[in-house]
């Protein structure tokens, strides 16, 4: 058997990172920068004011109340036309450019209009209110560096800066499932012998959280030449083929020989539970990853294997989810000679996360895996968990916290 860590070495190794282009920050969210990022100019890019109020010079406002004249108005996206000179004031608005002269803005709520002028009702401290040029970016500053993956904020600060990233390819990703068995998920009534495909459902799903295109090839019976042909035309149009099904060792196996037959293909024994069984290789250059049958099994392989080499391929220096530290509050018994991945569901007590199993272990058991927050990662080599044992965990989702009801009340 190889080790998880040796199996995630050897996939990490068999992807590469996609060519570089250009996006608008719209188009660019999850991808990885392939260039650091340096501020062309300052952000903000003028000096501006934080509140509504009145643009004055410190020193007239040291002490309170005192008068001062009214010279003009500037909204956000205006520029005064005067200097603020002492005993004046210019009304200005949140974002608008601090005046020439103005080193102090008094917020409205500390003033009372005059007929031509503006009473300062409260003594305001010099810089009070003033955001500077270059408070958050100075120009040339480095921003981002390479291999960071794009976030919500990261796009908002690229988008204040002007700056089109430069990112890897968002990646096209094949699935199919395989199985006589295996019917849509829509059928209504199941034959004897039949299930619906959870896998497709669930792997484009996940596919779609981590923001890669999908190419859906469907459901495969176990037929030679539509499974050939599937599978060259899966690889040929896209950059990186996932299946499900067909890899487990022993019996006689369509898909296994038909793999073998496309390409450069290995069948493993990963020394984890679940998703023992797995297959990596090349169809013509494309990676595929054969994923395990059982549903259980192909969220863990995907998280395990597929996820950090889609994030590898899209440029991210960071591809495995951080592992925290969990305590159990629970017993249970694992399989010493696997990191065994433990359905988990997450709550936090006195401020400790706790975890308890989320349900039924087997791989083919979804509800259980649709209930947990987390995987607790069992070492090799551990066997018991015990109650108020430490142990990692890995979070697939962030629980959720207080409910509308609880803060509305009634
Ligand atoms: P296999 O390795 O193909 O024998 O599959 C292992 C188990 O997973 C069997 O019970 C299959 O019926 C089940 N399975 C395989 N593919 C799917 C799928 N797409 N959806 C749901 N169950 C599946
Ligand atoms: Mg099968």
């Amino acid at each position: 058997m190889r080790s998880l860590e040796k199996a995630q070495r050897d996939v990490l190794a068999g992807v590469s990172s996609l060519p570089v282009v250009e996006l608008p920050v719209w188009d660019a969210l999850g991808l990885g920068l392939a260039s650091p990022v340096v501020a062309p100019h300052d952000v903000p890019p003028f000096t501006n004011s934080a509140m509504d109020g009145y643009a004055v010079l410190g020193a007239d406002v040291e002490e309170a109340p005192v008068t001062l004249g009214l010279l003009e108005d500037v909204p956000a996206g205006h520029v005064a036309q005067q200097a603020v000179r002492s005993g004046a004031a210019i009304k200005i608005m949140t974002g608008a450019p601090i005046p020439d002269g103005a080193d102090t803005v008094v917020k409205v709520e500390d003033t009372e209009p005059l007929p031509d002028g503006v009473r300062i009702m409260a003594a305001t401290p010099t810089g009070t209110a003033v955001r500077p040029a270059g408070g958050d970016l100075a120009a040339g500053e480095p921003v981002f560096a390479a291999g960071e993956r794009l976030t919500p904020p990261h796009l908002a600060v690229l988008a204040s800066l002007g700056v089109s990233p430069r990112v890897h390819r968002r990646p096209r990703v094949a699935m199919l499932s395989t199985g006589d068995e295996v019917l849509p998920p829509e059928t209504a009534n199941l034959g004897p012998g039949q299930i619906r495909d959870t896998n497709r459902p669930l792997l484009a799903a996940m596919l779609d959280e981590l923001g890669v295109e999908i190419v859906d090839l469907g459901i495969v019976g176990d037929d030679a030449d539509t499974l050939r042909n599937t599978l060259e035309q899966g690889a040929a149009k896209a950059d990186m083929v996932l299946t499900s099904g067909g890899v487990s060792m022993g019996e006689y196996d369509l898909v296994k020989i038909i793999l073998r037959e496309l390409g450069t293909i290995d069948f493993w024994k990963v020394a984890m539970q679940p998703a023992k069984p797995f297959a990596f290789g090349h169809i013509e250059g494309t990676p595929l990853l054969g994923l395990p049958g059982n549903p259980v099994s192909v969220m863990v392989a995907f998280e395990q294997f597929a996820r950090p080499a889609l994030l590898r391929m899209m440029g991210c220096r960071s591809v495995f989810r951080a592992r925290a530290v969990a305590r159990s509050a629970e017993t249970w018994r694992t399989d010493p000679a696997k990191t065994v991945f433990t359905r988990v569901v997450t709550e936090i007590e006195d401020g400790v996360t706790l975890v308890r199993s989320s349900g039924a272990q087997s791989s083919n058991v979804l509800s259980a895996l649709a209930r947990a927050d987390a995987f607790a990662v069992i070492p090799v080599g551990t066997g018991w968990v015990r109650a108020g044992d430490p142990v990692p965990i890995e979070l697939f989702r962030s629980p959720e916290a207080r409910t509308a009801s609880e803060v509305l009340g009634g």
